[in-house]
């Protein structure tokens, strides 16, 4: 099982999702909601990675997945600038 860094910062942020949720329902349904969250994203991610993978020939950008143009990733570099 590869269990990331980036698997407990999910993880991390779901628990405090699902304490947010915690006023307003039952702890059982916010404890299902969060499950259904955390399941969902995992499925996301893996098909997500296997697009990236046929994608690899082209350069990817290794934060968010998108082709590299002119070795900058159209997303992350404008962000930040
Ligand atoms: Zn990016």
């Amino acid at each position: 099982m590869n269990f990331v860094r980036r698997d407990i910062i999910l993880i991390v942020g779901l628990f405090l999702f699902m304490i947010g949720l915690l006023p307003f329902m039952a702890p059982i349904y916010a404890v299902l909601i969060v499950l259904g969250m955390y399941f969902g994203i995992k499925v996301y991610v893996g098909k997500r990675r296997q697009l990236i993978e046929n994608d690899v020939g082209e350069g990817i950008c290794m934060e968010c997945g998108s082709k590299i143009l002119n070795k900058k990733c159209p997303k992350c570099d404008y962000i930040q600038e």
